[in-house]
Formats: C-alpha cells, structure tokens, sequence
C-alpha cells in the first residue's frame, strides 16, 4: 500500500481512538518509523505529509539525516550506546530512549543545545526490556536536575508482546500514572507533557490511555 493510503487509515483510527477518551487528535503527533524501509520509501512518506521521523539505529539515523536534514524532525527511538552519543547528538531533536545516568551525562556533555529527552520505563518489567522501573524514575530525574542540555519532556515505554489487550492497556495506563507523579514535582529540567507509547499494533490502546507520540513503522511505511 501506499504511505498516503496507509497514513489515513492511521488518521482514521487516531480520531476515533481520542474521539473515544475525549481528546483531540491534534494531541496527537505520529513519528513514522523508517527504521526498515528505504530513502525512497521515506521519501513517500515526508511527501505524504509525515514530518516526524524515528529511527532506532545510529547508522539508520545517520543514513536518513544525511538525504532529508532538516525536512523532518528527527527522534532516536532504539536503544543508545554512550560512546555513539558523540555521532548523532547534533542532528536528533529528541532521544526516546534515556535509560542511565551515564547516558544522561554523555549527551549533557555533548550536547550543543538543549536535548528533548523521554525517559524509558520498563512498566512490564520483562527482562528483555530496556528502561528503567518505575521506582527509579524520581532518583533518576533529581540527579540530572543540574544537566541543563538535557529537558526531559515526556516518558516512553514498550508493550509487552502480548494479544492481551488487558495487559497492554494496563502498562499505557501505568506509564500515564508515573507522569503524573513526575508533573506533580514540577520539577523546571522535567516538565514531562509528553507520553510515547504505542506502535503498529497498539497505538489506538495508547492513545486512549494517553499517548501523545505514537511510533508506527510496519502499519505505515511497511517492512521493506
Ligand atoms: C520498530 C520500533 C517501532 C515501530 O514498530 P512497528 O510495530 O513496526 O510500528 C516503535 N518503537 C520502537 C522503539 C521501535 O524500535
């Protein structure tokens, strides 16, 4: 299918998802996901209307930066490595994926400008998960309060791999939860109006949880 074909069934399915938890969909911002696709493909979908682009691999990201620069905003969405901060720190404009206080103080000190940072939480707690439980978070956030290249704008989870509805909607649920709990601190470097939850398969559970960024790749640009 088409990225355009693709994107308004994904617009379709947004509304109905805020429409039913009373939201707005323009809460709502999509990051296609071109981790498994080409520059062409890409290409279709910035042509598309997409203006968010993820990718979870430093070279992925490198690769698709170098051809569209700033015609998109770029989020690293994958699990980063400290010492390749170094490569990509200048192009990202958010980083989904801050899991460590050594990875906070690399990308402070590399950075060059504020960084828009989502701190991952592991809600699940499967092994296989990266992120951070839920209990360190607050540690986590008034140790980097003196990061000033850093501002922490939202939270990110993964769902679990599971058709149980009931438990996915329960992590998105949770991950809400612990926003709210961070916003209630008010803390100035970790103002957090964001959520990035939801991905092909389960963005319209998340959006009625509360998801402000969902990350599709396979139901929008496909797999290859
Ligand atoms: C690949 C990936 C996605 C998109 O996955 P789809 O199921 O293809 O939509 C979202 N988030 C992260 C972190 C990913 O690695």
């Amino acid at each position: 299918m088409d990225v355009a074909s693709n994107l308004a069934t994904i617009q379709k399915t947004i509304q109905a998802a805020a429409s039913k938890s009373n939201r707005s969909p323009d809460e709502i911002t999509i990051i296609g996901v071109t981790k498994y696709v080409t520059i062409e493909r890409t290409a279709e979908a910035i042509e598309a209307g997409i203006t968010h682009l993820g990718e979870n691999r430093q070279e992925g990201l490198l690769h698709k930066y170098e051809h569209f620069k700033k015609q998109a905003t770029w989020h690293f969405i994958g699990s980063l490595q400290t010492r390749k901060v170094k490569d990509i720190i200048d192009k990202v404009d958010y980083i989904h994926s801050l899991d460590r206080l050594s990875l906070a103080k690399e990308i402070n000190n590399r950075a060059t400008s504020v960084i828009k940072c989502f701190v991952q939480v592991n809600v699940s707690g499967e092994a296989s998960k990266h992120g951070m439980t839920p209990e360190e978070i607050i540690p986590f956030l008034e140790k980097i309060s003196e990061y000033s290249n850093i501002h922490v704008v939202g939270l990110m989870t993964m769902a679990p791999h599971t058709d149980d509805e009931t438990v996915i909607r329960k992590v998105f649920r949770d991950l809400n939860a612990l926003r709210e709990t961070v916003r209630n601190k008010q803390y100035q470097h970790a103002s957090c109006p964001y959520l990035s939850m939801g991905m092909s398969n389960d963005y319209h559970i998340a959006i009625e949880e509360g998801a402000t960024h969902i990350r599709i790749g396979s139901k929008l640009v496909g797999t290859e």
